[in-house]
């Protein structure tokens, strides 16, 4: 069994003290419809809740650990940087060593501003770009997710282009009225949304991972870029997810596809709080105190979160992306071999992977919120209680990483199989 005695009871005092006893929703596994497992410790791909049961897990704190939990260069990074001190509101070596090893990596890049949070560089790339270009709209997907910013939390209401209504109590409707929003992989809709508005930027995951993993079709990455141009509009891809896991370089260099500014997080602080925006140096030297658009961070770029990045950048190797393409592609063909004929799709790309509860293949929001959620929930809770922790929503991504072998594959497979007969 999965949870047990002591998660209920920390689960109990938390729903006093934590809205849904939480501090992000997810978290609370509502949508698999059972209560939170409270986590003790983790190493490699082993995580352990309160009640000492062990897991594979797949979540990895969703995405950060792609070396897994508790790496020993990691902890070693973040041990030496905290014993200089913590945080110095000063700038350090660590900071410049970073930039530099994300400009190398990612063929865009030039130049980085760091933050604390992959939802305040994605607030900083609006900003920037709507400064920029002098217009305020913004073209994002239906599904795509880009952290809590009030207006890119906007989704669509019916038809191809539609202005953005809040997607939740509290952001002003003037926040989303610049929110265009629009299908993936709908190259037409992104055409006519830049025809018909005065566009800052289109906004992408390029490799959306925040409705389950929706890969682009063929050549949209590139009908994005040929829409911004046009219509003297900004690229921005938020590779929060994307970003030194699918390649070295992130989905751009997969791709083949440059942004104009590209939003980095997760890999990037290694499992403590970091995340960026990056670009062409004419581009990020309109930020203060180079130029006159504001940001600031009291904790962005902190040493220990910095130290965690570089450690984890400098293990991601070419070998690394080999390893982590062969361990997602295992796992992908087993969970399809024993999904048999169930009406069931397994989408994967290197280091990310989304097992649909759907006939046909997804290509968009409106395919994943048609997905068979109370199927994924019950399948997903057999795979809880027998040992496997896998993303507890429909519309989230496995995170595969560097720590997970080969047993952890056989053992989730088979934990499939017996989940899925459980669950027909
Ligand atoms: C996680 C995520 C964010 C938000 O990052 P936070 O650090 O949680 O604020 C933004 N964009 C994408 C694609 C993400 O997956």
């Amino acid at each position: 069994m999965a949870g047990g005695a002591r998660s209920r009871e920390l689960y109990r005092r938390a729903l006093r003290v934590l809205p849904g006893g939480v501090n992000s929703p997810v978290r609370a596994m509502r949508a698999i419809g059972r209560d939170p497992v409270f986590v003790e410790r983790a190493a490699g791909s082993e995580l352990v809740d309160v009640d000492g049961n062990a897991y594979v897990d797949w979540v990895c704190s969703w995405g950060p650990l792609i070396l897994g939990h508790a790496h020993p260069d990691v902890l070693a990074a973040v041990g030496e940087a905290a014993a200089r001190g913590t945080s110095f509101g000063a700038p350090t070596a660590g900071e410049v060593e970073l930039a530099e090893e994300v400009a190398h990596r990612v063929p865009s890049v030039e130049m980085l501003r760091m933050t604390s949070s992959g939802t305040e560089a994605a607030m900083t790339a609006v900003r920037l770009a709507r400064a920029v270009t002098g217009r305020e709209a913004i073209v994002k997907f239906a599904g795509a997710y880009h952290g809590h910013v009030d207006g890119l939390l906007a989704e669509a209401g019916s038809g191809l282009a539609t202005q953005g209504i809040p997607a939740s109590p509290g952001v002003p409707a003037a926040a989303a009225a610049a929110t265009i929003v629009v299908p993936w992989n709908d190259a037409g809709a992104v055409a006519a949304a830049v025809d018909e508005h005065e566009v800052a930027a289109i906004l992408a995951e390029p490799y959306p991972a925040n409705m389950g993993l929706v890969p682009p079709g063929e050549g949209f990455l590139e009908q994005l870029r040929a829409s911004a141009d046009r219509a003297g509009a900004l690229l921005v891809f938020d590779e929060v997810i994307s970003g030194f896991r699918v390649a070295p370089g992130g989905a751009q260099e997969l791709a083949g596809v440059a942004p104009d500014l590209t939003i980095l997080g997760k890999v990037l602080g290694g499992g403590l709080p970091a995340a960026a925006l990056g670009g062409r140096r004419a581009l990020l030297e309109r930020l203060a105190p180079a130029g006159d658009v504001y940001q600031a961070g009291t904790l962005s770029g902190n040493p220990l979160a910095v130290a965690a990045g570089l450690a984890t950048l400098r293990r991601l190797d070419e070998d690394a992306y080999a390893r982590l393409a062969a361990t997602t592609r295992a796992l992908a063909d087993g969970l399809r071999e024993v999904a048999g004929e169930r009406p069931v799709q397994v989408a994967a790309e290197t280091g990310l992977l989304t097992v649909f509860f759907s006939a046909d293949p997804v290509r968009d929001w409106t395919g994943a919120a048609a997905c068979d959620r109370e199927a994924y929930g019950a399948w997903c809770r057999g795979l809880l209680d027998r040992g496997v922790y896998a993303p507890p929503s429909q519309f989230e991504a496995w995170f595969p990483s560097l720590a997970h072998t080969t047993e952890d594959v056989e053992t989730t497979v088979a934990a499939a199989a017996e989940a899925f007969a459980e669950a027909a």
